[in-house]
C-alpha cells in the first residue's frame, strides 16, 4: 500500500486535532473568560476543517487508488479512515447545526434550572436534545439498541446486551456489600478536612506523580477548576489539578488520577506518532488511548488500586506528615488509610467514593438507555431519579439540583459516555490482577515504592498499542479474557471486608 498518498491528509488531521487540544488546554488553564466566545469559534472552525479533510474527495481518492496490502498496520489505517469517513458522512451538517443550536440554548437553561432547583425549566430543552440524539443514533446505525450508536464514540464496539449483563452482575454483589459497609461503624475522617496549604500540596503531588512514572520532561502540571489530562503528542502530555486547602483528597487523588491518564499517553509507542492510531477520528479528538473506558482504567488503577492502598501509604505517609505536620501529626498511617477509603451514601456522583460511584453510573446508564428507546419520558426523570437513588444508595435528593440536574453531560448533548467510568474500574481490576499474577516483582515493587515493574507491564500490554486494538481486543490480548466484572467485585469485597472488619 502506498502510504505516501495518505500522508498529507493524516498530517492535516494530526495538526488540526493537536491544535484544538492546545486551544482547549489554554481555555481551561490561562484564558480570561471574556475570550470564550471567540475561542469557541476558533475551535469550531478547526473542527470543521478536520471534518472536511475526512470527508474530502481527495482523501477518498487516495484510499481508492491504494494497492491492497498484507501489512496489518496498513490495513488498520485504511479501516480506521474508512470507518471514520462513513461515520461523518452519515450525519448531515444540518443535524449537527440543529444540535449545536439546541445545546447553545439548553446550557444556559440548565444553569438557570440548576440554580433554581427546578427541573421544569430544563425539561423542554432536554426533550429536544433526546429527540436529536435518537435521530442521530438511527443515522449512525446499531445492532440492537440506539444506545449502541452513541456509546460507540466512547467505547468502540460496546453492545447493550453486554452492558445489561455487566451491570446486572455488578449490582447483585455490589449492593449487598454497600449495605453492609454502610451499616458498619464509620472510620474517623475529620482530619482530612483540616488545613493543607496549597503550595505544600503542589510540591507533594508533583513529587508523587513523578515517582509513579509521570515524565515532567514531556509534561507539566497546572491548576484548573476541573482537573483533566490532555495530550498534544506523546511528548507533550499535560495534567491539571486543583487544591482544596480544607480537604486533602481532591488534590491528592485528583493528581494521581490525572497522572494515570498521562502515563498512558506518554507511553504509547513512538512509532505511532503522526499516524491515525493516535487520533480519535469519530470524536475528532487527539488521543492515543483506545477508548474512554481503557483510559479511565489507567487513571483509576493508579488512583485507587495503587494510591489508596496501605502499602502505598506505608511508603509515602511520613513525607505527607512532614509536609502537613499540623494537620496529620497526630494521625497514624492506619487511620489515614481507613479515612481515605471511607464510604457513605451520597447524592452527587463526582463526590462519590470508590464503593458507591458505580451506582451513580448505573442509574444514569439505565436512564439514558430508556430515554433513547422511549421507555422513559423526560418528564418522569425527577421521580425516577429519586426512586432509583433510594433503591441503590438509600438516599433521596431533596431537590432537582442534586438530582437529575447535577451533571453537565445532557445539556451538552453528550449521551453514552457514563458506562466508561465503571467499565474503567472493572478493567483496572482485571489489569492489576493479571499484572500481579504474571510477575511477583510487581507486587513486591509496590511494597517498596518501586513502581517501574507495574508501569512497564502496563506499557508492554496496554499503553504502547495506542488505538491499534479495540478495547475488547486489548483486554483479551493483555489479560487472556474479555472484560469480566468479577475481578473488580473480588477486589472490592476483599478490600472493604478487611477495612471495615466485616
Ligand atoms: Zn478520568
Amino acid at each position: 500500500m502506498n502510504q505516501n498518498l495518505l500522508a498529507p491528509h493524516v498530517d492535516a488531521l494530526t495538526c488540526l486535532l493537536n491544535t484544538i487540544n492546545q486551544l482547549n488546554w489554554d481555555s481551561s488553564v490561562n484564558m480570561p473568560a471574556s475570550a470564550s466566545e471567540a475561542r469557541g469559534r476558533q475551535i469550531g472552525f478547526l473542527s470543521g476543517m478536520a471534518q472536511d479533510v475526512l470527508v474530502s474527495d481527495a482523501l477518498s481518492r487516495a484510499l481508492s487508488v491504494m494497492e491492497s496490502s498484507s501489512d496489518p498496520y496498513a490495513i488498520q489505517t485504511r479501516e480506521t479512515l474508512e470507518n471514520a469517513i462513513a461515520h461523518h458522512r452519515k450525519i448531515p451538517k444540518a443535524l449537527l447545526r440543529e444540535q449545536s443550536e439546541l445545546v447553545g440554548v439548553a446550557q444556559p437553561a440548565w444553569i438557570a434550572a440548576r440554580q433554581k432547583a427546578d427541573f421544569g425549566l430544563f425539561l423542554p430543552h432536554l426533550e429536544k436534545i433526546v429527540d436529536v440524539k435518537r435521530r442521530m443514533a438511527d443515522l449512525i446505525g446499531y445492532d440492537a439498541h440506539p444506545y449502541e450508536a452513541l456509546a460507540h464514540e466512547y467505547e468502540p464496539g460496546i453492545k447493550v446486551s453486554f452492558l445489561n449483563d455487566f451491570f446486572e452482575r455488578l449490582k447483585v454483589r455490589q449492593q449487598p456489600l454497600i449495605r453492609k459497609v454502610h451499616a458498619a461503624e464509620r472510620p474517623r475522617t475529620d482530619f482530612l478536612r483540616r488545613t493543607f496549604p496549597a503550595a505544600k500540596q503542589r510540591e507533594f503531588i508533583a513529587r508523587l506523580v513523578k515517582e509513579i512514572g509521570y515524565d515532567f520532561e514531556r509534561g507539566r502540571l497546572d491548576l484548573s477548576t476541573h482537573p483533566f489530562e490532555i495530550s498534544m503528542t506523546r511528548d507533550d502530555v499535560r495534567i491539571t489539578t486543583r487544591f482544596n486547602e480544607n480537604f486533602i483528597n481532591s488534590g491528592l487523588f485528583g493528581g494521581l488520577h490525572e497522572a494515570g491518564h498521562a502515563i498512558y499517553e506518554q507511553n504509547v509507542s513512538p512509532t505511532l506518532s503522526g499516524t491515525v492510531h493516535v487520533l480519535d477520528l469519530i470524536g475528532l479528538y487527539a488521543v492515543a488511548g483506545t477508548s474512554y473506558g481503557v483510559h479511565e482504567s489507567q487513571s483509576r488503577l493508579w488512583e485507587n488500586q495503587v494510591g489508596r492502598t496501605l502499602g502505598f501509604w506505608n511508603n509515602h505517609y511520613a513525607q505527607l506528615q512532614q509536609a502537613f505536620p499540623d494537620a496529620l501529626g497526630d494521625i497514624d498511617v492506619q487511620q489515614f488509610h481507613r479515612a481515605i477509603n471511607a464510604s457513605q451514601p451520597s447524592l452527587i456522583r463526582v463526590e462519590a467514593d470508590e464503593l458507591t460511584y458505580d451506582m451513580h453510573v448505573m442509574l444514569r446508564v439505565e436512564i439514558e438507555m430508556g430515554l433513547l428507546d422511549g421507555s422513559i419520558q423526560v418528564k418522569d426523570l425527577p421521580a425516577l431519579w429519586a426512586q432509583k437513588m433510594s433503591e441503590y444508595l438509600g438516599v433521596t435528593p431533596p431537590n432537582d439540583s442534586v438530582g437529575p440536574l447535577q451533571d453537565i453531560h445532557w445539556c451538552k448533548g453528550l449521551f453514552g459516555s457514563f458506562p466508561t467510568y465503571t467499565l474503567g474500574n472493572a478493567m483496572a481490576a482485571q489489569f492489576m490482577h493479571t499484572a500481579k499474577a504474571s510477575d511477583p516483582a510487581i507486587a513486591q515493587g509496590l511494597q517498596k515504592a518501586n513502581y517501574a515493574p507495574l508501569k512497564n507491564w502496563l506499557t508492554t500490554h496496554v499503553h504502547q498499542y495506542g488505538r491499534i486494538y479495540t478495547p475488547s481486543q486489548l483486554m483479551e490480548r493483555s489479560t487472556g479474557s474479555v472484560l469480566r466484572v468479577d475481578y473488580y467485585l473480588d477486589y472490592l469485597e476483599e478490600k472493604y471486608t478487611s477495612l471495615y472488619h466485616l
